[in-house]
């Protein structure tokens, strides 16, 4: 039975670094957000849905979605966000599946899955144990502000937004403090897999 790992956190709280050193252990990542823009891309099913049910007007000249418009009719309207996610959601994790099964299918006997809002979009389901990237508010705050050329009020926002990273520590089967140097990162992602065998 192959392992599936769900890996989650907080907007800046070093996910992509984890992902990338998970990549470099040859272990396969499926990235949901990734999943979550191409899903959508002309000619998919969920474009499909979503135009006929928005209408043309967040269409681009060149046919596709205009992302950014369609984040801002949403953003203020819960019945709209619900179609949108209705749509989206499915189509995100029906290909996740696919593509974890075909990692499997070539031989992977671990697949991660990459999914910022794992526990907001209650999927725990679909993976057997959940590592949780964890950093202080203050420190989230500060690479979020450095990465993203944010304000302090525009970031905060962001990070407010989601279910508090302390909370989601709760949930986890194990924990990574990614507080320190990155190499304290690779150091802790280095011991839970191998207390779980994947190394
Ligand atoms: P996420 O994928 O969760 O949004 P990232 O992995 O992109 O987070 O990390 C957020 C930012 O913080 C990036 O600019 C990254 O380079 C930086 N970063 C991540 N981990 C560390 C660390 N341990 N020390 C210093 N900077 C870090």
């Amino acid at each position: 039975m192959a392992l599936t790992i769900g890996l989650t956190g907080g907007i800046a709280s070093g996910k992509s670094t984890v992902s990338r050193m998970l990549k470099e252990y040859g272990i396969p990542v499926v990235d949901a957000d990734v999943i979550a823009r191409e899903v959508v891309n002309v000619g998919e099913e969920a474009y499909r849905q979503i135009v006929e049910v928005f209408g043309n007007d967040i269409l681009q000249e060149n046919g596709e979605i205009d992302r950014a418009k369609l984040g801002s009719i949403v953003f203020n309207n819960e019945e709209k966000r619900k179609q949108l996610n209705a749509i989206v959601h499915p189509a995100v994790r029906k290909t996740m599946m696919a593509q974890r099964e075909s990692y499997i299918q070539s031989g992977a006997k671990t697949v991660v899955l990459d999914i910022p809002l794992l526990f907001e979009s209650n999927l725990t389901h679909l993976v057997d144990k959940v590592i949780v990237v964890y950093v202080d508010e203050a420190i989230q705050l500060e690479r979020l502000m450095k990465r993203n050329g944010l304000s302090k009020t525009d970031a905060t926002a962001r990070i407010r937004s989601q279910m508090p990273l302390i909370e989601k520590k709760v949930y986890a089967d194990a924990v990574i403090d990614n507080n320190g140097a990155v190499d304290e990162t690779r150091e802790q992602l280095l011991y839970i897999l191998k207390q779980w065998n994947v190394l």
